[in-house]
C-alpha cells in the first residue's frame, strides 16, 4: 500500500504506510529514535528534542528572566549542542537569560587546541561572548605537566579538580553565578552506576540532581540535558550540521568510568530504556538518614566530654563554613586549604624530581598520598 503525505508536497515519491513517521504520520521517517526506539521523520526529531530539554528546563525552574548564564562550551558535541539549544529556546519561549560562553584550556596539545578553536568560531556562529581561562594562567601548571608528573591514570583526578575550580573562577570573573554544563543521560546514569558500586552514598544523593550547589561556591551548576541522550545529542547536532569538534581526549577516561561506560552501553542494547530508568532510580533513592557521630560517648563522662569537646573543635577548624577563603591562593573554599590547591602543592613538590630516573615512582606515591587525603576532606 502506498502513500502520499498531504503536509509533504514537494515529496512526489510515494511513502509506504510503515515507513511514514509515527508522530506526524505524515513525513517518511528517517530516524529510530534511540530513547524509545520510535520510527520518527527529521522535523518531528527537531521537534521532541528541544521540547524536552524545554520542558526540564521550565519544571525544574531553571532560570530566571534576567540571569546571566555560561555554558561551559569545549567545542564536544554536547556542549555545542547546549550552546545552540539554549539561545534557540531562549529566544523562542523568551526566558529573558543571557548567554555566555565559558571554556576552560587545560593544555593538552592536540585536543584542546584543536577543540577551542572549533569554540572560537560557534563563538562567531552563535554570535555569543566567549571568555576562556587556563590553567596554565590559574595554576601555573598545564594538563600535559602534570601528567608527565602522576601518569595518565590519575589524569582525570587532578583535571577534574582544577576544572571546576577554572570554571567557578571564570564564571566569578565575569559576575556569573550560574554555570550550565552539556552533562547528559548517559553521563548521569554512569555516574549513578559508579557511586552504587563505590557504595559512595554521600555522591550517590547528589548524583541525580539537575542543579547542584557547592558548600563556599556562590556558583551554581546545572545540566539542562539530564534526560537527553548521547545518541541523540550527536543525532541531532549531525543533522542541523552543527560544528564540533570530535575527537576524544588524549588521556583516556579513568578506567572505572570507561568500565561503567562500556556496561551501560551493553545494557542499553539489550534495553535502551536503562538509562532513563537509572535515573529515576536514582532520583527515588531515599537514603537513611545519617547518624550523628559521638553522641552516645558524651553521656559517658565529663572527662570524655571535655575530650570530645576539643575534638569537635578541631574537627571545626578543618571544616570551613560557606564563604570562606582558601589560604593558600584566596579564592573562596569550604575547606582551609582548597582540593586545587591541596593537588598543586603534591605537584610542586614532585616538580624537580621530573628529571630523576625514578621519578615516576615517587610521583606514584605522591599522587596516591593526594588522593588520600583529598578523600577524608568534607566537601
Ligand atoms: S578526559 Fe580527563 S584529562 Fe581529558 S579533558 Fe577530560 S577530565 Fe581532563
Ligand atoms: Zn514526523
Ligand atoms: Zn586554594
Amino acid at each position: 500500500m502506498s502513500y502520499t503525505p498531504p503536509t509533504d508536497p514537494t515529496n512526489k515519491q510515494p511513502v509506504k504506510l510503515s515507513q511514514l513517521c509515527e508522530i506526524c504520520h505524515s513525513r517518511k521517517a528517517i530516524i529510530r529514535r534511540p530513547k524509545n526506539l520510535q520510527k520518527i521523520c527529521k522535523l518531528c526529531f527537531y521537534h521532541v528534542f528541544e521540547t524536552e530539554i524545554h520542558n526540564t528546563i521550565v519544571s525544574t525552574k531553571l532560570f530566571y528572566p534576567g540571569e546571566t548564564v555560561a555554558v561551559g562550551a569545549s567545542g564536544g558535541k554536547d556542549s555545542t549542542v547546549l550552546a545552540y539549544i539554549m539561545k534557540l529556546l531562549n529566544e523562542r519561549h523568551h526566558y529573558g537569560i543571557n548567554i555566555v560562553l565559558l571554556s576552560v584550556d587545560e593544555g593538552i596539545v592536540g585536543y584542546r587546541d584543536d577543540s577551542l578553536a572549533t569554540v572560537k568560531r560557534n563563538q562567531k556562529q552563535y554570535n555569543l561572548p566567549l571568555e576562556i581561562v587556563s590553567y596554565k594562567e590559574l595554576y601555573n601548571w598545564t594538563m600535559d605537566e602534570i601528567v608527565e608528573i602522576v601518569g595518565i591514570r590519575n589524569s582525570c583526578t587532578y583535571c577534574g579538580v582544577l576544572r571546576r575550580q577554572a570554571l567557578d573562577r571564570g564564571a566569578n570573573k565575569l559576575g556569573i553565578k550560574h554555570v550550565v554544563t552539556g552533562h547528559n543521560a548517559d553521563d548521569m546514569a554512569e555516574t549513578v552506576l559508579m557511586n552504587i558500586l563505590r557504595g559512595d552514598v554521600a555522591r550517590l544523593e547528589k548524583s541525580t540532581a539537575i542543579l547542584t550547589e557547592s558548600n563556599g561556591s556562590p556558583i551554581k551548576r546545572s545540566k539542562p540535558f539530564k534526560y537527553m541522550y548521547q545518541k541523540e545529542i550527536v543525532l541531532y547536532a549531525h543533522y542541523k550540521k552543527l560544528d564540533y569538534f570530535s575527537t576524544e581526549c588524549t588521556y583516556a577516561p579513568e578506567a572505572f568510568r570507561g568500565t561503567a561506560r562500556e556496561y551501560m552501553k551493553n545494557l542499553e542494547a539489550i534495553r535502551p530504556s536503562c538509562i532513563i530508568d537509572i535515573i529515576h532510580s536514582g532520583e527515588n533513592l531515599v537514603l537513611k538518614p545519617k547518624q550523628a557521630k559521638k553522641k552516645t560517648t558524651v553521656k559517658k563522662s565529663t572527662a570524655n566530654k571535655n575530650k570530645i569537646q576539643n575534638e569537635n573543635t578541631e574537627d571545626n577548624k578543618q571544616v570551613f563554613v560557606d564563604g570562606n577563603r582558601c589560604e593558600r591562593c584566596g579564592y573562596l573554599s569550604s575547606n582551609k586549604i582548597c582540593k586545587a590547591c591541596i593537588l598543586l602543592e603534591g605537584l610542586e613538590m614532585n616538580r624537580p624530581k621530573v628529571n630523576v630516573s625514578n621519578a615516576h615512582e615517587d610521583s606514584e606515591d605522591g599522587a596516591a598520598k593526594n588522593l588520600r587525603t583529598l578523600e577524608r576532606l568534607h566537601f
